[in-house]
């Protein structure tokens, strides 16, 4: 298997080295030059624990040896998660929620973030290289956490994290605040995602610097979704999803499955996308966006336009109006030359167009009205408390099947704990809430979900904050060079 550039398919490299560069160098993503098909039936599949399905589909995607690929599988899905099932199904009214939110710190990120580190040091000792590797990660809350959790104290590693001061819940900013680890930073910027996220990008494509640090002993590398190391194991719980509604008879086997993600850099959707280019029979994947509705937009209109206003929702880990993962569709579909001029396009004048059809895919979306609806109306149908993501996807699958009348099964693709927005997850249920310390709103929670507060937040508050840096947005180099050469 090997992986090429978005902007230039001579740019080729094995996956060991995609994980370890993260971006390429003339900052085009790394696809898989060819998507591989499921290599056993899936009848076959699912007779596995979700480790050995892990093992199955990231051998077709990676270069390790089976001894590598299983250290790294077994390390990362292991008490880590809250539930032995690690990716569990449930089905409340006429829609399956697949909950991703077990792990450490409550999100999705959870999934590839808890294997990234290890498919990283198995990268570097493949490729023989001796530099400390520096995660450097923009974030729109959950990434910054998931990543910290992962590399903390890993040796041969440190890791920066940049979120939005302004832009994150009070316990996703708080988890990653009171982050421990001395290989750790964690900075706030006055900015959002898309300010952060395109610093940090054009830090990995910047020569100069690279230079710099590698005379220090540096290396860097990314643990947001450009990264393929991100990618590739979220195709697993797309498969995982399907067989577990199999065996809860909403499905036969081979039956389609619609999906619905809540969407904001396209990476989560994608890693559906490849799963069903893996011969998945998953229907319709509905991309699920909230007010900042450029995929929305793009999807209906071929028209990818990000000159508008920028709106922080209830929904934040979504507020994104440059999807980067979306290169990597572009590609797939079109080419290497016509993906290079629609990135030159975005950087220059912020708009794009493909107007050819992307069959597989349904925009939707849902204000934040819509949303704390279907917090509401879940909630008292079926006593299930939904995060505001989540509450994003099921508006919008709402939509899509009013829309289109189709009564084929839909899993909704559920990101995130409602602990971890409880604030608007409470306002959502009743607006008396609203004035309340979040904090003590995780009780509250608690005693209307029947859920018990998770673990890792339980004693969040009582913390101590060890990251106090706030920067501007143009100043996130000099940061890096300041934490580096301190
Ligand atoms: C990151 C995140 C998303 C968006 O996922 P993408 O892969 O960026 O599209 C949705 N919900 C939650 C809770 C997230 O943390």
């Amino acid at each position: 298997m090997r992986y090429i550039g978005t902007r230039n398919k001579e740019l080729t490299a094995t996956a060991s080295q995609a994980i370890l560069q993260g971006i390429c160098p003339d900052g085009g993503l790394y696809i898989p030059e060819e998507i591989p098909k499921l290599p056993l039936s899936l009848e076959a599949l699912s007779k596995m624990r979700y480790q050995e399905l892990a093992f199955t589909i990231l051998k077709e995607y990676l270069d390790f040896t089976d001894e590598e690929l299983k250290m790294c599988v077994e390390s990362a899905y292991d008490e880590k998660f809250d539930t032995k099932e690690i990716a569990p199904v449930v089905k409340k009214g006429d829609v399956l929620f697949l909950e991703l939110f077990h792990g450490r710190t409550l999100a999705f990120k959870d999934m590839a973030l808890s294997i990234l580190p290890y498919l990283m040091k198995t990268a570097a000792k493949r490729c023989g290289v001796k530099e400390k590797i520096i995660i450097l990660t923009a974030t729109s809350g959950d990434t910054g956490k998931a990543a910290l959790e992962g590399f903390a104290n890993v040796e041969g590693t440190g890791i920066m994290v940049f979120f939005p001061e302004n832009g994150v819940s009070p316990v996703q900013k708080l988890q990653m605040t009171t982050q421990e680890g001395d290989n750790t930073a964690v900075v706030g910027i006055l900015g959002n995602f898309d300010d952060a996220q395109s610093a940090v990008k054009s830090i990995f494509t910047d020569a100069d610097m690279a230079k710099e640090l590698q005379e220090k002993g540096y290396r860097f590398s990314s643990a947001n979704s450009i990264n393929i190391g991100r990618l590739v194991p979220q195709i697993v719980y797309y498969i995982h999803g399907y067989l577990q509604a199999v065996k809860q008879g909403v499905i036969q086997m081979g039956e389609k499955l619609d999906v619905t993600v809540p969407t904001g850099n396209f990476g989560n959707i994608l890693a559906g996308w490849y799963a069903k280019q893996m011969g998945l029979p998953l229907g319709k994947l509905v991309c699920a966006s909230n007010e900042n509705k450029v995929l929305y937009d793009f999807l209906r209109t071929g028209v990818y336009d990000k000159n508008r206003p920028f709106y922080v929702t209830v929904s934040p880990s979504m507020d994104i109006l440059i999807s980067s993962n979306l290169e990597r569709l572009l590609c797939h579909l079109d080419s290497q030359e016509a993906t290079k001029e629609r990135m030159a396009a975005l950087s220059k004048n912020g708009i794009y167009r493909m107007e050819e059809e992307k069959k597989d895919f349904y925009g939707e979306y849902a204000s934040k009205e819509e949303t704390f609806a279907a917090i509401r109306e879940v909630f008292s149908k079926d006593g299930y408390v939904m995060d505001t993501h989540t509450a994003v996807a099921y508006a919008a699958a709402a939509k899509y099947r009013k829309e289109t009348g189709s009564k084929v099964p839909m899993l909704i693709v559920s990101t995130a704990s409602p602990y971890k927005f409880t604030k608007d997850v409470m306002t959502a249920l009743d607006s008396a809430y609203e004035k309340e310390d979040p904090f003590r709103l995780m009780e509250e929670l608690e005693k209307k979900s029947g859920v018990p507060i998770p673990a890792p937040i339980r004693s969040l508050e009582q913390k101590e904050v060890r990251h106090k840096k706030v920067c501007e947005k143009d100043q996130i180099k000099d940061c890096v060079r300041q934490w580096l050469l301190k």
